[in-house]
């Protein structure tokens, strides 16, 4: 291709968009990206909080990377982002607090053993669940493994999971809370196909698949900031505040227009959640057809709940999962990021908490912490985060769009055009990579 000829105009400076100029400028395309809101990171960014006229850097929700990341980890590595700075590894692990239980689920995998051996002697050994109930979904996870992960027409996963002999407590304890982390869909509607490829990418393979990765920094140090940065070194330039009004085909490649007007570009790759894609494929009958499954799409929200509380306040582990509660994953950001004294909850897919106001889920919240956790004081202060359309319902028979579409020299980058993953960051970056490919293989 002649580079020379040849300008990519990347619509959407999130995960999937900033991936994709990184991809593109290292082979020496000109890129520009343009960047609708006053900051890069999408769904994945720091939001600033002022509370009695102190600044604070809270993430528009608590990610959770996993070893399995591979795209994610090896971008942020050649962009000169150090892992073991930015992130907290920690071996699989679920500890699920009980305000009723006796007992509370506790699994974690054997750090020392090669997978898949590090997690079903970790079922094995785990707590709160019968001796019955460990073997039956030890012989999940190898009936999974023998089947390649595969399953021959997609299902709703509560009902795969009845099917398969595992028991409600089970499924409760287990299952529902991997679902909600990895689908953030309810079990009842969730895929199994999508569900099962992050198994098998989990707990297939190297053992350090299936660790976790909690974030040290804001989002935005970790992610955006230093993929700008990588862009805008090699010449390329990201455009914040601009939003794309319309987008049309000329004679040699597209015309965008912006409050600034119109400009030209050769190829374009659009990266916006497919929540905003309509009115930009409105000129573009074609590409408008091949879009038109995004419309039946149903969105989850993901909520997250800071509570402050006194700054020498410290909870048993940096991450704990809550069981019978409308809270389901508490991190001790004191001891992640060095934000002393601060709790982040997070409340996965729809439910009964979106009825609450935002001071009442907090409240409730509290409640919850306090009876986890009896020793914890009155929170200082909160503040809750909601993202109503965080992540695409990631329901059974998804049809998804591929990068390629109809439209030539136009292409789609975007967590839910990576037909493998629910919405993720690495779906999101996986996406990038590949239109960056499909561009310079053309
Ligand atoms: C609260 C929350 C928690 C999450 N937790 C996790 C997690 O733990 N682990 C994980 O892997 N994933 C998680 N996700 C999902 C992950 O953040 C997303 O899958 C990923 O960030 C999506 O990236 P994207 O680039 O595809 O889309 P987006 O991040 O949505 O980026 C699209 C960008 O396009 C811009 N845009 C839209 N329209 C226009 C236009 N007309 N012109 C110019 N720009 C435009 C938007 O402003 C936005 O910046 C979470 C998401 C949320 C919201």
């Amino acid at each position: 291709m002649n580079l020379s000829n040849t300008h990519v105009a990347v619509i959407g400076g999130g995960c999937a968009g900033l991936s994709t100029a990184a991809a593109l400028v290292d082979r020496g395309f000109q890129v520009t990206v343009f960047e609708a809101s006053s900051q890069l990171g999408g769904r994945a960014r720091t939001v600033v909080v002022e509370n009695n006229n102190l600044m604070h850097l809270l993430d528009n929700g608590q990610h959770i990377l996993l070893g399995a990341y591979r795209e994610t980890l090896a971008l942020l590595r050649k962009i000169g982002v150090d892992e073991k700075q930015v992130f907290l590894r920690v071996p699989l692990q679920m500890n699920l607090q009980s305000i009723s239980e006796k007992s509370p689920f506790s699994l974690k995998s054997v750090h020392y053993l090669p997978a898949p051996l590090n997690m079903l002697v970790g079922l094995l050994c785990c707590s709160g669940l019968k001796f019955s109930e460990r073997i039956a979904a030890i012989k999940l996870m190898l009936h999974l493994k023998n089947t390649q992960y595969q399953i021959t027409s997609d299902t709703p996963l509560e009902q795969f999971l009845l099917h398969q002999q595992q028991t409600p407590r089970l499924i409760a304890v287990l299952w529902e809370p991997l679902c909600l982390a990895a689908l953030n869909t309810p079990i009842e509607i969730a895929s199994t196909r999508i569900f099962l490829n992050v198994l098998r990418d989990t707990f297939n393979g190297n053992k350090k698949n299936s660790d976790f990765l909690l974030p040290r920094l804001d989002l935005s140090k970790i992610i955006s900031q230093p993929l700008a940065q990588y862009i805008q070194s090699k010449g390329s330039v990201i455009r914040l505040n601009r939003r794309i009004r319309s987008l049309e085909a000329t004679k040699n490649g597209f015309s965008l227009e912006t409050r600034d007007g119109k400009s030209f570009f050769s190829h374009v790759v659009i990266a916006v959640s497919p929540a905003s894609i309509d009115k930009l494929v409105e000129g573009l009958p074609k590409l408008q057809r091949a879009l038109k499954q995004t419309q039946t799409y149903q969105y989850q929200p993901i909520y997250t709940i800071y509570l402050q509380y006194p700054a020498e306040t410290k909870l048993p582990s940096v991450m704990t999962g809550l069981t019978n509660t409308l809270g389901q994953w508490v991190f001790d950001r004191g001891q992640l990021c060095d934000q002393k004294g601060l709790i982040a909850v997070i409340v996965s897919a729809e439910g009964k908490h979106q009825r609450l106001s935002q001071d009442e889920l907090a409240l409730k919240i509290a409640r919850e912490l306090s009876q986890a956790f009896p020793a914890l004081e009155k929170p200082l202060w909160h503040k809750v985060i909601a993202e109503k359309r965080a992540t695409f319902s990631c329901v059974t028979n998804l049809a998804r769009p591929t990068n390629k579409t109809p439209q030539p020299r136009l292409f789609l980058a975007g967590d839910y055009t990576y037909a493998d993953y629910p919405a993720t960051i690495e779906g999101a970056i996986r996406s990038g990579i590949k239109c960056a490919d499909l561009i310079a293989n053309a």
